[in-house]
């Protein structure tokens, strides 16, 4: 069922970037509706301690971090529905956002849906997640003083996560399917030359090990056939991440070859009202305070649209 009244402003997204750009648009007055999906929080809400968001000095757990933001966007006005949006419509004014449950219009709309890493789908890999497997080595390394890790992967993250875990783990492998690597020359030979790292190529990795916490990493080596185990305490994935922009391309935004939505000037997308925040745009940097950075933009950035739009009429 449409929901005729027409909103300033809908979020669709409630991880950082979303639920920031919900506070700043709220304050402003603009009663935001957030649609917030139907696991509301993002990637936050399956990460244990946050250290590195800044104001907490002895960190703060993810799911209750995401929530105090929830909370703090609706003390500001905003309306905030645990749906999902199945298709939207940004081909005229007011846009239409369609949920399983109804559709709503809007003046404008912030895409702010992130991202999800890639995992390889083991059984192992599933079992210890947050007990030893992780896709964030920023988030997580801290963890690994004195341990054996593994990094999967051989692209730039990899390289960049790898290098970044020496600084606590006594010993990194490097595990790639293939024996050329898709990292920049810099940083491969900035893992290679660290005395830390140990390099497993052409290998593919058939299960992680152990019951409650990580024991191993189980692969098989391409060439010989042959299987062992690395024997280790954490395994972190870096095969890259998927954006959740397809209905938006679907409707006529801009993404790039890996699908993460275009900005054209701050954080404007290519159709006018549309803005971005998040993961869902950068596949860079990925942190929890930058796409929070990017969802006070695109709430002023909207602030400001609505406001020339109002004067045009
Ligand atoms: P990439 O897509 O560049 O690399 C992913 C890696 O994971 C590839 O080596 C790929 O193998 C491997 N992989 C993918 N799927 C699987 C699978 N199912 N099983 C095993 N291995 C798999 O992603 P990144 O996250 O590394 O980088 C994303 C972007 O961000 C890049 O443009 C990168 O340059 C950039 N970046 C830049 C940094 C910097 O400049 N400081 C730091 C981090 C990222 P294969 O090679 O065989 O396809």
């Amino acid at each position: 069922m449409t929901n005729q009244e027409i909103k300033n402003v809908i979020i669709i997204g409630s991880g950082p970037a979303g639920l920031t750009a919900a506070i700043y648009a709220g304050r402003a007055e603009l009663k935001p509706l957030v649609i917030a999906g139907l696991k509301p929080g993002g990637q936050l809400m399956d990460t244990t301690e946050v250290e590195n968001f800044p104001g907490f000095i002895n960190g703060v757990m993810g799911p209750e971090l995401m929530d105090n933001m929830s909370k703090q966007a609706e003390r500001f006005g905003a309306t905030i529905l645990p749906e999902n949006v199945e298709s939207v419509d940004f081909s005229a004014k007011p846009f239409r956002v369609k949920t399983g449950k109804g559709e709503y219009l809007a003046n404008s709309v912030i895409i702010a849906t992130g991202a999800e890493a890639n995992w390889l789908g083991l059984p192992g890999e599933q079992r210890l997640r947050g007990k030893g497997v992780s896709a964030c080595a920023t988030c997580d390394g801290f963890f690994f003083k004195g341990k054996e890790v593994a990094v999967i992967g051989g692209g730039d993250s990899a390289m960049e996560e790898a290098n970044f875990l020496t600084r606590f783990a006594n010993k990194v492998y490097i595990v790639h399917r293939r024996a050329e690597f898709k990292a920049s020359k810099i940083m491969l030979k900035r893992a290679q030359n660290n005395p830390k790292i140990s390099f497993v190529a052409n290998v593919a990795v058939l299960d992680v090990l152990g019951e409650n916490s990580v024991e191993g990493l189980k692969i098989k080596d391409n060439v010989s056939g042959v299987e062992s185990v690395l024997p280790l305490q954490g395994v972190f994935l870096a095969i890259g991440h998927t954006p959740a922009a397809k209905i938006f391309a679907t409707a006529g935004v801009e993404t790039d070859a890996k699908g993460y939505i275009k900005v054209q000037n701050n954080t404007h997308t290519n159709i006018e009202g549309v803005f971005v925040a998040g993961d869902v745009n950068d596949p860079r940097y990925r942190q929890a305070v930058t796409a929070a950075g990017m969802g006070c933009m695109a709430a002023l950035d909207v602030e400001k649209y609505l406001a020339e739009q109002e004067h045009e009429v």
